[in-house]
């Protein structure tokens, strides 16, 4: 058996967007599972869409996913360069190994032309085609012609009559009639390829046996397999990826404002619950697990789990995955990555330890605990109403009486800390003969002056403190 070859080929043109970091995945699980290689190249022979410092993104994007790639442009291998700019002479030997062997031809035609060409094509509203207006220039005239200077393109020759078609994992035998595909380019007038041209050239020289892409690339595809037939080469295993989609309506698109990979690990999402839920996008273990871990999914991976129908970006789900992921984080690492947040929400000063004991177990999402914890930096304005409570029997009344009561009990306490504050004012209100939540609810939200918190009113005035719990209290009171 022939060793596995995969290759994740993005081109630098921003961020890595999830349904990138999909294939990435998927591509990277195959090869692992199949004991393989896997290969990143970069494809940057659009050089109008590339964008500055994108490749370098790529690199970190790709190390903190965690996948790992066997060759690559910053990691070399047998098979370089791994960055298509610095393969252009290849592609240029291979072009002209075409055009001898007439699956291609030199084209000089203007860009007036075929703009003249394509305006008359919509008009009469078809889709615009090559003529092969160039393909009957005899080669000597052409290479003439292109020695003195002339610009020209090398596009390749589609059959005019009969069946293209290719084999798919996931779509099984595609085919169309050759006649509907165009003669695109496949070498530039600037020398570089298009991504029609290097992906087959690629995939060959490099031995990539599966490729694994976007669905985009399906109709593509029976071009690509006239190439390798031209050439004579082995065909690889083609495993079209059905879109992610944000919704019914649309495809997942940064156009949109849809996060990339690095988006949600700057809102707080974990890297292994990315992994996991991208993983579960198109893909199933066919039974009903859901938590996998990166080195999981390397054992399990398979083509036969793969769903051809588009797969539905479910950000709700995201959120409650990661949150099973940001509870079982040991204790230390999540306070670890927690405090950040809770420096940015002002919250640097309280006992933080303490905070993130309370705070664990209610966050789904570390970008969500700025909003959850700022009012212990500063009290949010809140209504009175707040003190009604149907079950606890409280209103402002109540809250006014229990407060009157509270405020000289926390004045007495000495040693400010968690258990003294709890032991002290429990043993107050059992001796006063209200209820608990009659005195508890009304003193949280004097201090707190919210509905839900994470912790009671004595985990919330131990983290204030004495003088801002005393404080807030007064406030409260005065406007009661
Ligand atoms: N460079 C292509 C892209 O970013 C890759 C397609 C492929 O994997 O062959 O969409």
């Amino acid at each position: 058996m022939k060793e596995v070859r995969t290759r994740f080929a993005p081109s630098p043109t921003g961020y890595l967007h999830l349904g990138g970091l999909r294939t990435a995945l998927y591509t990277y699980l195959y090869a692992r599972r199949n004991g393989g290689k896997f290969i990143l190249r970069i494809e940057d022979t659009d050089q109008e869409r590339e964008v500055p410092g994108a490749v370098d993104m790529i690199y970190q994007s790709m190390h903190l996913a965690g996948l790992t790639y066997d060759e690559g442009p910053d990691v070399g291998g047998e098979y370089g360069p791994y960055i298509q700019s610095q393969r252009r002479d290849l592609y240029k030997e291979y072009a002209w190994k075409l055009v001898e062997l007439g699956a291609a031809y030199p084209c000089f035609c203007t860009r007036e032309r075929l703009d003249e060409a394509r305006k008359a094509a919509e008009a009469k509203g078809e889709t615009f085609k090559y003529d092969k207006h160039c393909l009957h220039i005899p080669l000597d005239e052409a290479k003439k012609r292109i020695a003195a200077g002339e610009p020209f393109v090398i596009r390749q020759n589609i059959p005019t009559e009969g069946k293209c078609g290719f084999d798919d994992v996931l779509f099984g035998h595609i085919e169309v009639d050759c006649a509907t595909l165009d003669d695109n380019v496949l070498l530039k007038a600037d020398g570089l390829p298009t991504y029609n041209f290097a992906n087959v050239v690629d995939d060959h020289l490099m031995g990539i046996t599966h490729v694994m892409r976007g669905t985009e690339y399906l109709s593509s595809s029976p071009k690509y397999d006239l190439l390798y037939d031209a050439f004579g080469w082995e065909k690889p295993v083609y495993v079209h990826l059905p879109v992610v989609m944000k919704d019914q309506t649309r495809k997942l698109s940064k156009r949109y404002g849809d996060p990339s990979f690095e988006d949600l690990l700057h809102q707080g999402y974990l890297r292994d619950a990315i992994i996991n839920f991208i993983a579960l996008l198109g893909w199933s273990p066919r039974n009903d697990r859901e938590f996998f871990t990166l080195e999981e999914l390397e054992q399990i991976f398979d083509l036969e789990g793969l769903n051809k129908s588009p797969a539905i970006f479910d950000v709700n789900k995201l959120r409650w995955m990661n949150g099973e992921y940001v509870r079982k984080l040991p204790f230390e690492e999540y306070y670890r990555l927690a405090l950040p947040w809770f420096e940015k929400a002002g919250v640097g000063h309280v006992d933080t330890r303490r905070l993130a004991e309370l705070m664990q177990g209610r966050t789904e999402v570390f970008g969500d605990i700025p909003d959850m914890v700022r009012f212990l930096a500063e009290m949010p304005e809140f209504d009175n109403e707040l003190y009604t409570h149907k079950k606890m029997k409280t209103d402002a009344e109540v809250a006014k009486k229990a407060l009157t009561f509270i405020k000289p009990v926390l004045e007495g306490i000495g040693e400010w800390t968690e258990a003294n504050i709890h032991d002290v004012v429990m043993a107050a209100v059992a001796e006063s003969g209200m209820k608990n939540g009659q005195v508890l609810w009304p003193l949280r939200i004097a201090i707190s002056g919210l509905a839900s918190t994470p912790g009671g009113a004595f985990e919330i005035a131990y983290l204030l403190g004495k003088d801002e719990t005393l404080k807030r209290l007064n406030a409260s009171m005065a406007k009661l």
